[in-house]
């Protein structure tokens, strides 16, 4: 396959992929949870290959340093503090800090705009 940009549909499909292999990770958790970091990992690597951003919907949903699926109250814990929410990963100790969504979704429009002129800018 060649680098760079990748069809419309690839895309599509990628991120359905994505969704498939988090919800799986969800679904197997309780019974087999090695089976849902690496169903984590395979979205990793889909998101990677194609240059997908991880849904924001499963963002949250595993750790940013050791890639494991979380699972509040299973493997990790929630905190709200001074604006943020604390998520902590148990598998390993890191702590992730997330701004509230509405903040984040502003923010998130705005890098998105940066990034696309940013990509027509170097075509
Ligand atoms: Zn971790």
């Amino acid at each position: 396959m060649s680098r760079g940009r990748k069809a419309k549909w690839m895309i599509k499909i990628a991120k359905e992929r994505i969704d498939i292999l988090f919800n799986l990770a969800e679904k197997e958790f309780n019974e087999h949870p090695e089976r849902s970091h690496r169903y984590v990992k395979l979205a990793r690597n889909i998101s990677t290959k194609y240059n997908i951003k991880m849904p924001l919907k499963w963002k949250r949903r595993f750790c940013k340093n050791c890639h494991k699926f979380l699972k509040v109250s299973a493997n990790c814990y929630v905190r709200l503090s001074k604006g943020k929410v604390h998520l902590k990963c148990l598998e390993c100790g890191h702590v992730m800090r997330i701004p509230y969504l509405k903040e984040k979704k502003e923010k998130r429009s705005t890098k998105i705009e940066s990034y696309l002129v940013q990509k027509k800018s170097n075509e």
